[in-house]
């Protein structure tokens, strides 16, 4: 992917955290059919030494400290009955509900066409959360989280590693020696 050194800003659970790096590699599980998916972002933080003009000088790859970062941010489009016994979401207007938001299969609410600008109902909120891990073998942990990641995720997770391992030495040595399961 992009081997250039910028500034990056990224949701996590606590707020957004900024560093200067590349982006390695990114997935998605969105298929039209499913009203919640999975996104994964790689990159690779670099420490950088600011130049004269205020912008970073470009390290080399081998050059000073680096971490990799895995943003997982869990997407969707369904929303709830307000006071339904699926206890989630966020009281929402109709009116302001996405395009193509979902009704909740379990406590039914009326379809987007059938509410009124005014009625309420419980959006879920996309959930964003990020790893910031010393050494490729943390990475590979975060990865296995079945916090993070369950294992429907295995897939998209290994398409992750295999790009980002296309422009990171380091993971690709890494990854070299792991057995993978597949399925
Ligand atoms: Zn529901």
């Amino acid at each position: 992917m992009n081997d250039h050194v910028r500034e990056f800003r990224l949701r996590g659970t606590l707020g957004t955290s900024a560093f200067f790096g590349v982006r390695l590699g990114e997935v998605s599980t969105e298929v039209h059919w499913r009203p919640r998916w999975i996104e994964m972002s790689l990159y690779r933080r670099h420490d950088v030494v600011m130049g004269a003009d205020g912008q970073p000088v470009q390290p080399l790859q081998s050059a000073g400290a680096r971490q990799w970062i895995l943003q997982t941010t869990g997407r969707t489009l369904v929303y709830h009955q307000q006071g339904s016994d699926c206890a989630t979401g966020v009281p929402t207007l109709a009116d302001r509900l996405p395009e193509d938001a979902e009704p909740c299969d379990r406590c039914r609410p009326p379809g987007p066409a059938a509410l009124g600008e005014d009625d309420m109902v419980a959006m879920e909120v996309d959930r964003f959360m990020l790893h910031v891990c010393e050494t490729p073998q943390e990475l590979l942990a975060a990865m296995a989280d079945p916090k993070v990641a369950d294992g429907r995720l295995s897939g998209p997770a290994q398409g992750l590693l295999a790009q980002a391992a296309q422009d990171d030495p380091e993971l690709a040595s890494a990854t070299d020696t792991v057995q993978w399961l597949t399925g």
